[in-house]
């Protein structure tokens, strides 16, 4: 199983980083030993200071497919929730800095929350899905699909062109703006109408 993160998905989050809109979508992976269970702990990574929440849709494919068509992508999803990717921004900025890859920014122990996934049914509209990170219970992040840049069809195409995705992998769709630093003690929850609720505490 492999975890797919695509980057600077919304307009909104791309300007907010001073990053140009992107014409293709931003690729990065992170092992599948990041993910954190929805209530188990997370523990404040070491490497790094500037501790961003950044929280997404989650996709996880359920049949295997290559060169998957954009109206064909619905039927190799399984189930999709909400997850978290984590980054440390300070560690990121000299990354980006020096062209260097940022698996040490994106892709450190516990940097993959995961939400309690549900199967994608018929009657879920991708495109008109809404979500909200809080922090504390103050609102933080409101996302709504309609708003990304490279839709979930057109991002399961994408990826399906260049990697042969396969049942149990996971796509983290992006985040939209208003992402900002954690803290220890902090309580990071996820909530839309569509999805399940996750919530997880840094320690
Ligand atoms: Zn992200």
């Amino acid at each position: 199983m492999r975890i797919f993160c695509i980057g600077r998905n919304y307009a909104e989050h791309a300007r907010e980083l001073a990053n140009a809109v992107p014409d293709s979508p931003v690729v990065f992976m992170k092992p599948e030993t990041c993910i954190v269970p929805d209530g188990e702990s997370i523990p404040f990574p070491s490497h790094g200071k500037d501790l961003h929440h950044e929280a997404e849709v989650v996709l996880e494919i359920g049949r295997a497919g290559k060169n998957i068509c954009e109206s064909d992508a619905r039927n190799h999803l399984r189930s999709i929730g909400l997850g978290l990717d984590l980054t440390l921004r300070d560690i990121q900025t000299t990354l980006k800095e020096k062209g260097l890859p940022w698996e040490k920014a994106k892709a450190f122990d516990a940097s993959a929350p995961l939400g309690p996934l549900i199967p994608v049914t018929e009657d879920l509209d991708l495109a008109n899905i809404h979500f909200t990170c809080t922090v504390n219970q103050s609102v933080r992040q409101q996302g709504h699909t309609a708003d990304m840049l490279f839709s979930i069809p057109t991002l399961v195409a994408y990826l399906s062109r260049i990697w042969c995705l396969q049942p149990h992998d996971l796509i983290f769709t992006g985040t939209p703006a208003g992402v900002a630093a954690l803290h220890p003690g902090d309580t990071i929850e996820l909530t839309g109408p569509q999805l399940p609720r996750a919530a997880w505490t840094l320690s």
